[in-house]
């Protein structure tokens, strides 16, 4: 019986809104998106594990402290400065090139301190974020326990996303990446290489640029072109390309077979690595409202076979997929695949 690892808390991350072209659009990273997922997994007789409190050790191997500092108070500090918006917003970016490469000042103002940290406008902060995202890590954590006590296959609900979180910067609806956290908890445990493959909709910027120029954990990501228009926009190309890292663009509109192909050669790069973290995000399916590609339920359930025929330990860490009508099918499907 598969396990898949659960808390509670990754509800309560309430986003509210994205601002998106500076226009406040209603969020899809919901809790529902969640709650969706669990019950699929449920009624497909998946074993729910509560997740346990893990150290922050993993976490300050992927991220800068800064980061983790900021975000662990960042609602609490938004909200004690009784700020017009009701979420931690950015309007002002550090970027290096502000300040010719040196440091920058820590700001004095409260409403400033986001722009150290953010890199677009559409990750909201809120009363519960910073629990939810830490949850996440618990979570994945968790599911890596699993894995390294003898399970082959252990899927974490991780909510909300990570892959689009680099080392010191958070974005795209990400906060912490659970993805990257298990990765290097796996190389710490079983030794490397470990692999990533992320089949999000959208590239993993983020576990890409945590790892990048290491030998030891192979990045993978096939997605829509960032080319064609679509998040991150700047990077997810396949020149990043080299001996541990793959990027496999995609046109909008592709479905399964040129979807797949990709999946494939993702699995082929993958092939040496001692253990395996699935970035899964459902949002390349052709219900999807965030993404123009086309995968069905059966090329989902084909790439966890593929992914699955590497025979190696294997987490599964949740990114996207933002239709709730079909989020817990396609996961259960990918999952499906994964275990025979
Ligand atoms: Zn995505």
């Amino acid at each position: 019986m598969l396990p898949f690892v659960w808390s509670d808390d990754c509800l309560r991350h309430e986003p509210e809104a994205e601002v998106w072209i500076g226009v406040r659009t209603p969020a899809t990273e919901v809790p529902a998106r969640a709650l969706a997922i669990r019950e699929a997994l449920l009624v497909a007789g998946a074993q729910e594990v509560a997740a346990t409190k893990h150290h922050d050790a993993a976490l300050l191997r992927v991220h800068d402290p800064a980061l983790v500092g900021f975000l662990r108070t960042a609602w609490e500090n938004w909200s004690a400065a009784k700020l017009p918006s009701d979420r931690v917003v950015p309007y002002v970016f550090a970027r290096s090139e502000l300040t010719s490469g040196r440091a920058p000042a820590a700001p004095a103002a409260v409403w400033a301190r986001p722009g150290l940290f953010a890199y677009d406008t559409m990750t909201l902060i809120g009363p519960g974020t910073w629990e939810a995202a830490r949850a996440a890590v618990d979570v994945a954590l968790t599911a890596v326990d699993l894995v390294t006590d003898g399970e082959r296959l252990a899927y974490a609900c991780c909510r909300p996303p990570g892959h689009h979180v680099t080392r010191s910067l958070y974005g795209g609806s990400c906060y912490l990446n659970d993805a990257a956290v298990a990765a290097s908890e796996l190389l710490n445990r079983v030794g490397g290489p470990v692999a990533v493959i992320d089949i999000d909709a959208h590239h993993g910027n983020g576990t890409q640029e945590i790892f990048f120029g290491r030998s030891d954990v192979l990045t993978a990501s096939v997605h829509v072109d960032p080319g064609a228009g679509w998040f991150p926009h700047f990077l997810g190309f396949a020149a990043e390309s080299d001996a541990a890292n793959l990027n496999v663009p995609l046109a909008p509109g592709t479905g399964d077979e040129g979807w797949l192909s990709a999946v494939r050669d993702a699995a082929t790069f993958a092939a040496p690595a001692r253990a395996l973290v699935v970035a899964l995000g459902v949002d390349a399916a052709a219900e999807d409202p965030e993404s123009p590609l086309e995968v069905s339920a059966a090329g989902y359930r084909e790439a966890g076979r593929i992914l699955g025929e590497l025979g190696l330990p294997t987490v599964v860490v949740q990114e996207g997929g933002y239709d709730l009508a079909t989020v817990g099918p396609l996961v259960v499907e990918t999952l499906t695949g994964l275990a025979r």
